[in-house]
């Protein structure tokens, strides 16, 4: 039996659950390790640089939900595209790979999740069977989830870079549902913070969703999101309500 039948007027018994920007400060965590990585490659003033390379990373990774580059081009990629773009001195030679491995190291041991983020799955997690689904790299996000203390809370965890799939496909939702012991889809539940992939896989692959967005303030394109929510301590009254 899952725990969910255990408890009367549960209305989600398996909840999916969005690493980056949703339990994580990933803003944060790129920060920090973007500023180590730079710094270790003797790059002055890296936060001049920090956007530039949020909107390359953001562009391979909008790549990678379209099925056009895999979780892995990624990793490198992001620094073969940056490193010209730097203004670095003909003395100044910087390895793309090496500057990649470092700052991939630092994804994993930087940045914290959300404040309440840890209590809120704890929560969850007595009422509910808790799956972890991300878009990431598999050291970076194995790292994560070890570090973060997260481990204890979830049945499953599938990385996009270990299984050859990514949200928004549906199959990667199969694919930890089949993990979690096929439970019925009108049980299940998927929660993050990206419309594209969170938001847009969950409805393709046949179950309800829930956008956290901070702001309040976004709108989401039909048919949408079947909740949301501004605060992640929301969430357990959106899977334990009958309504
Ligand atoms: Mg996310």
């Amino acid at each position: 039996m899952s725990k969910g039948a255990l408890f009367e007027g549960l209305r989600y018994s398996t909840v999916l659950l969005d690493l980056d920007h949703t339990l994580l400060d990933s803003n944060q965590s790129e920060r920090l390790a973007f500023a180590k990585a730079l710094g270790a490659s003797g790059i002055s003033d890296p936060d001049r640089h920090l956007e530039t390379y949020q909107s390359i990373n953001r562009r391979l990774w909008a790549g990678v939900e379209a099925g056009e580059l895999l979780p892995d081009d990624v990793k490198v990629r992001r620094f073969s595209e940056l490193v010209p773009l730097l203004g670095l001195s003909s003395s100044q030679s910087v390895d793309p790979v090496e500057l990649a491995e470092q700052y991939a190291h630092g994804l994993g041991s930087e940045g914290d999740l959300f404040p309440g983020a840890l209590e809120v799955v704890s929560a969850l997690a007595e009422h509910c069977t808790l799956g972890l689904l991300t878009n990431g790299l598999s050291a970076v996000q194995r790292a994560r989830v070890d570090r973060l203390g997260l481990e204890p809370y979830v049945d499953a965890v599938v990385i996009s870079a270990e299984v050859g799939l990514a949200k928004p496909d549906p199959a990667i939702f199969e694919l930890i549902l089949e993990q979690l012991g096929q439970p019925d889809k009108e049980s299940v539940l998927m929660v993050g913070d990206s419309l594209s992939s969170d938001i847009e896989g969950g409805h393709r692959a046949g179950i309800a969703t829930c956008w956290y967005e901070p702001t309040g303030a976004g709108t989401a394109p039909e048919p949408g999101p079947t909740h949301r929510i501004a605060s992640l301590d929301e969430l357990l009254g959106v899977v334990t309500s009958s309504s």
